[in-house]
């Protein structure tokens, strides 16, 4: 049932022979990276510290100058290493969450400065100087933003120089006047090329310098560059890279640097499957040093421009994950209806972590359409998870396996606990502990009206504030509970803009399997399912992507009795009938 992408680390259609190959990078990185795991992790701190430790290792190869401060008073790094005549300028991450480029050329650097005796890094070094300015928007990688600290787009500030980083990147440049430089970027990781619908790994841009996308003798030097560098990469990745497609901007960096007479390319990395990271790290590994290389051996100049021009332009996006002609069930629609459901991960910072949510990206018809993982859903009905409340005996038990996955195959996604107000210990506590743990379902904590009614009035806005602040998530009221407060502390809820659910609205009926089980897909749904709460329970653009998946018995009329075939969290996997195995852990703290 499970239809995973295939993918074909070798591909078999890589032309008869390529040049500016050289199998040994790879080798290398995969034997000696020194870069984390996660790009996205290297943080300003940690670059200063490898180039701190080159620098006093090796004084004599690599020369570190500090150019200036950030807005922030991060120090901004020049690196210079090699000695030949030809030069070359590269600077990454002048967008602050475009991380890939400046992650590999900390490997290259350690590969330039412990590989010097190879033939490949001596030719390198004796034929051209580099000038490498990693991370040139340190307070914007300092939080996973585009922008500097300023709000200001670097790449939109080559006239204006209104940021302290775009004045160094131009001094730097009108300093060195370098022949070559090379703009290295991140790009939305879903983008697929036009017909073949392949993903797109990296993509190169030989930005023009002027509106017409006119050639000149420097700008086909650029172009001859990009085709060396499409070659480096065909070996490993031949029908996933593009042509970039950019119209001439007149604020951008490489568009002026184009036309100042710097042989400008500018490297897009885009997304991949599984270890999607690292290897595109390898990628730019391999792509930035074999450019390096063919223009201090100046063999690029017997590369052929026409293949950059000839690069395929990107398409539409991919989804990341796709259940294709679904049945679904959402209680909105008196029927199930059929199509197919898009979900996407989303990147975001909470609590200075980056975590990446799955959210419903598109419901429809796409069937032109592909995802990085793909599930055919003919034989599915698809429900959203549903919210429940954990009785007060089980508060305890939120990490026994055998509770959730009880809970799970009831159809269960996000389970709600009570916190009791009058305990002295800090909610604040209890969640910090549970972020830490791998959690297989969604935990949210509340509050219940009736044990804040039962504090003393002049304690219940410290009390309810606290719990807001620790991480609570709503206010519940009990089916049995007095609905009727004092209007102090309906005031207090109000002020604190607590949601106020009753439990009604979030419990589903206690005998849902059993009705679903008898139930005719035919017929009326909408008794079924229970409204959703904060983004979940529900199948809509923009909700998060829990989801209860059920067979379907041959005629498609019932369900399989025997509980779900998948329970997806947070647009993962977390229960399959089949492979319990292989499943991850994709619950999370729920918390404000
Ligand atoms: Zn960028």
């Amino acid at each position: 049932m499970m239809n995973k992408k295939d993918i074909t680390m070798n591909p078999t259609s890589i032309p008869h022979r390529i040049d500016y190959h050289h199998a040994e990078l790879g080798d290398f990185f995969d034997k000696n990276r020194i870069s984390p795991g996660k790009p996205q992790s290297l943080k300003h701190r940690q670059l200063e510290k490898f180039l701190q430790k080159f620098a006093a290792e090796y004084p004599k190869d690599f020369k570190l100058e500090k150019l200036g401060g950030s807005v922030e008073d991060r120090s901004i790094y020049h690196v210079t290493m090699g000695h030949g005549p030809r030069t070359i300028m590269m600077w990454s991450q002048m967008h602050g969450n475009e991380p890939t480029a400046t992650n590999a050329i900390v490997d290259i650097f350690n590969f330039l400065l412990t590989a010097r005796e190879s033939e490949f890094v001596r030719e390198i070094l004796d034929g051209a100087t580099i000038h490498f300015i990693p991370m040139l928007n340190p307070d914007g990688s300092e939080v996973f933003l585009r922008r500097n600290a300023q709000g200001l787009d670097l790449n939109r500030d080559a006239r204006e120089l209104a940021s302290p980083e775009a004045r160094i990147l131009k001094g730097i440049y009108d300093r060195l006047k370098p022949e070559f430089g090379l703009n290295l970027h991140d790009m939305n990781g879903r983008r697929t090329i036009e017909v073949t619908n392949k993903l797109i790994a990296i993509a190169l841009l030989v930005p023009p310098y002027d509106e017409n996308k006119n050639n000149n003798p420097a700008r086909i030097d650029a172009k001859r560059l990009a085709s060396v560098m499409q070659q480096a990469l065909s070996p490993y990745i031949y029908e996933h890279i593009s042509r970039y497609d950019a119209d001439y901007m007149p604020s951008s960096f490489g568009d002026n640097f184009q036309s100042w007479g710097m042989r400008t390319v500018l490297l897009e990395t885009g997304g991949w499957y599984q270890d999607g990271p690292e290897f595109l790290v390898k990628l730019n590994f391999i792509a930035i040093l074999e450019a390096c290389h063919a223009i201090a051996t100046e063999s690029y100049q017997h590369a052929n421009p026409g293949l950059y021009d000839a690069l395929p332009l990107y398409d539409k996006e991919l989804f990341d994950l796709m259940i294709k002609r679904a049945k679904i069930l959402d209680g909105s629609n008196p029927e199930p209806f059929s199509c197919d459901l898009g979900v996407n991960f989303i990147e975001s910072v909470q609590n200075g972590k980056i975590v990446h949510n799955g959210v419903f990206t598109d419901i429809g018809d796409m069937r032109n359409f592909t995802a990085k993982q793909e599930i055919d859903g003919s034989e599915l009905l698809v429900l959203p998870g549903l919210i429940g409340l954990l009785p007060p005996d089980c508060t305890d038990r939120i990490l026994d396996d055998s509770l959730i996955q009880d809970y799970m195959k009831r159809g269960y996604t996000t389970l709600l606990v009570e916190y009791d107000l009058q305990r002295n210990d800090r909610l604040k506590n209890k969640i910090e502990q549970l972020k830490k743990t791998a959690l297989r379902i969604n935990v949210g904590y509340v509050v219940s009206m009736d044990t804040l009614a039962n504090i003393p009035l002049n304690e219940q806005a410290t009390a309810l504030g606290d719990a807001l602040a620790d991480g609570a998530i709503a206010v519940l009221e009990y089916e049995n509970e007095a609905h009727e407060y004092h209007p102090l502390t309906e005031k207090i809820v109000n002020w604190l803009h607590m949601p106020r659910f009753k439990t009604k609205q979030i419990r589903a009926n206690k005998n849902w399997v059993e009705m679903l089980q008898s139930y005719d897909t035919t017929k009326s749904a909408k008794h079924v399912l229970k409204k959703g709460i904060l983004g979940r329970g529900r199948i809509r653009i923009n909700d998060t992507a829990d989801l209860v998946v059920f067979k379907l018995q041959e005629k498609k009329k019932k369900i399989d009795v025997s509980g779900p075939e998948y329970v997806f969290i947070n647009g993962r996997m977390a229960y399959s009938r089949n492979e319990n195995d292989t499943l991850v852990k994709a619950g999370l703290v729920i918390h404000r």
